[in-house]
């Protein structure tokens, strides 16, 4: 495997798939000049000191505390999550307010008008949020994890900084543009295109699609490529400049309100004053923002989490059926269980990942991905279960049970709401190639000229004794780490799986090293088999900050810090029988064939088991379209 070739294929010409990789591989960050504890994870290195102790959050600033307590009065007497639902919009006059709260500045530092929190108060302000309306965290999040604050801040230049900090503060809103109709996980055949002007300046064309908080921004971040260069920039766009045309506004399954739309950049003159960074840079500046900027959806999730469990318990207590409380029956109660111990799992990844984003001396880049990917999809579960229990009052809109005098919970919208997680800011596939790209960088350090069959033979041959002085160490050293009594004994009854961590986090270097061995450079197309290995670090990450919160809690002398014991070892039980599932599924799985089947499921050699339907769709004249069933 080499670093040229790992992300993936397609089936549409080498070019294409080789342009896609080149483009990845460029707006890589490929230096890791801070520690990372996940980096070191897939290395076979529990380096519990970059985690452990628990980073306490810092005591509340009273001007936080105060700030909260008006965003909840706020959230709790002026916002109506249903009406928000039911009328697609949020209300002009709620967006007023959120300003004058000051919550489009709340990561804007204070010299420009905003609110300068930290990213764990940040996070704390977004968890608030989340618990009243999922709109309004994701019209506050495009405008400040990822649109024209973020950015501006990390790579601006003070003029920049100076003249469209103090706007966004105030409550100007901002988006983010980079999809387009042909480009969605991929961003190497961007379209939109920024042409030089003899002045310096730069002429747009093209169309964004689907931008979040499209029809109602004023400034935007766009990504645009240079037809000469073919490199991408990030420009800063205002709504006001001639030739930005808001086309359409886009509808979804949830979230309702969002403001997201298509935007048509008709030869729009942006000044050289609003290049961001630097030409070229615009792919590596959105992966740098969304390193912090994609924190913020793993901590709503972990409050849908706690919702979900309040709905759940409260429910699994009261509905009688077949003689007792549905939560006492087991099936639920094993439900119950797992979601009270998850939840607690996912708030310890999220609480983690921000307060390590607020030290600013380790890399945070592959925990931050874990936290969206795993949130996400520990959420979604969530999420689905607590439909369950709650049966069809869970797929009940809320109207409709307040109609008929039952307490409006909205399980059903918050499915709707939810499922996007996993597919936006970096749909989970593309988070774990991401991931998989890191967990295998080193040996590709090591090793990838080796097996490179591309490289000149001499290169790859001076390979060798590099390889030799690497793998003679590393290699013998993930056997024998000491992982048993009495290492990580100031974990107290928590030990014992601090050290399962430690065996595991050194098997799961030791698979990943057999994995190179034994498929070369063919590894990177084996997803299946690089994700398992991907989804085994996710979860050792999170059991490590379940632990070491739990660890936390029992060192402070919380009264709950029992109580958090019990689910951290719960979670831990569940997910060490799912990494051994993962473990076993590397050494004996149906990859191969499966993927064959679905290769001939792509050719339409199955289109007979579609028959036996009316047409998905029938277009608008009447006349049906195309069926390909009926061959
Ligand atoms: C509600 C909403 C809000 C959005 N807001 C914004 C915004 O503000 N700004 C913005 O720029 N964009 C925004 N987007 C776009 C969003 O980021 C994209 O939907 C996302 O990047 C995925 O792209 P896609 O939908 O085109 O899926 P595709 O890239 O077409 O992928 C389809 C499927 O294939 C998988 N896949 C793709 N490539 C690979 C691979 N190499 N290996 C394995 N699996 C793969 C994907 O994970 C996905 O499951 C928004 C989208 C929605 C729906």
């Amino acid at each position: 495997m080499y670093p040229s070739e790992f992300m993936a294929e397609t089936k549409h010409g080498a070019a294409s798939a080789a342009e896609s990789r080149r483009v990845a591989e460029e707006a890589r960050e490929a230096e890791w000049k801070a520690p990372s504890f996940l980096k070191q994870i897939f290395l076979g290195n529990l380096r519990l000191d970059l985690i452990h102790p628990y980073p306490e959050p810092p005591p509340e600033r009273p001007e936080f505390r105060e700030f909260m307590g008006r965003l909840e009065r706020f959230l709790v007497d002026e916002v109506d999550p249903d009406a928000i639902d039911r009328e697609g919009k949020i209300p002009p006059g709620v967006v007023q307010r959120l300003a004058e709260l000051g919550a489009f500045g709340m990561k804007i530092p204070k010299e420009y008008g905003g609110l300068g929190f930290t990213q764990r108060e940040y996070g704390e302000a977004m968890k608030l949020i989340t618990s009243r309306d999922a709109n309004l965290v994701v019209l506050l999040s495009a405008h400040q994890s990822i649109g024209v604050p973020q950015p501006l801040k990390t790579f601006g230049t003070p003029e920049q900084k100076k003249k469209y900090l103090p706007r966004l503060a105030k409550g100007e809103i901002s988006a983010f543009a980079l999809t387009e109709p042909q480009v969605g996980s991929d961003p190497s055949s961007l379209a939109t295109t920024a042409v030089r002007t003899p002045e310096g300046d730069y002429v747009l064309s093209g169309e964004k699609l689907w931008c979040t908080n499209g029809t109602v921004a004023s400034l935007f971040v766009v990504m645009a490529r240079h037809p000469d260069t073919k490199k991408i920039s990030a420009f800063i766009v205002e709504k006001a400049f001639p030739g930005v045309e808001i086309a359409t506004r886009c509808h979804f399954m949830g979230l309702k309100a969002i403001e997201n739309g298509v935007i048509r950049l008709h030869d729009v003159r942006v000044p050289k004053e609003n290049l961001l960074w630097g030409e070229g840079k615009g792919l590596k500046l959105a992966l740098i923002t969304l390193n912090t900027g994609r924190l913020t959806l793993p901590a709503s999730c972990a409050v849908v989490g706690k919702r979900c469990v309040e709905i759940a318990r409260t429910w699994a207590a009261e509905r009688v059926q077949w003689g007792e409380p549905v939560g006492r029956h087991d099936a639920i109660a094993q439900l119950l269980a797992e979601m009270a111990a998850t939840t607690f799992a996912m708030e310890a990844v999220t609480d983690l990942a921000s307060a390590m984003a607020d030290m600013g001396d380790r890399d945070i880049r592959l925990e931050a991905a874990v936290a969206k990917m795993w949130n996400s999809e520990e959420g979604w579960k969530l999420v689905d279960r607590t439909m369950q229990i709650r049966g069809g009052r869970g797929y009940e809109t809320a109207d409709s049970l307040r109609s008929r005098g039952e307490p409006p919970i909205p399980v059903e919208r918050m499915m709707r709401d939810f499922r996007i997680n996993l597919i936006f800011e970096g749909s989970s596939e593309i988070m774990r190639l991401f991931i998989a790209r890191e967990a295998v960088d080193r040996h590709l350090a090591v090793a990838g000229a080796f097996a490179d069959p591309k490289a000149p033979r001499a290169k790859r041959w001076a390979a060798l004794p590099r390889m030799a002085a690497h793998y003679g160490w590393w290699y013998p050293s993930r056997w024998a780490g000491w992982g048993r009594w009495p290492r990580f004994s100031d974990f107290g009854p928590l030990a014992g799986e601090v050290r399962w961590v430690d065996r595991a986090t050194r098997r799961l270097a030791r698979t990943l090293f057999h994995l190179m061995l034994v498929h070369g450079p063919k590894l990177e197309k084996r997803q299946a088999l690089l994700f398992r290995a991907v989804d085994i670090g996710a979860d050792l990450f999170a059991m490590s900050a379940t632990l070491s919160r739990a660890a936390a809690l029992r060192r402070g002398g919380v009264p709950e810090a029992g109580r958090a014991a019990e689910l951290a070892r719960v979670f831990c039980r569940t997910i060490r029988r799912r990494i051994g599932e993962h473990f076993r599924a590397i050494r004996s799985n149906d990859d191969v064939a499966k993927y064959a089947t679905a290769m001939r499921v792509l050719d339409g050699e199955h289109v007979w088991l579609e028959r036996g339907m009316a047409p998905l769709v029938v277009e608008e004249t009447g006349a049906e379209a195309p069926r390909a069933a009926r061959r």
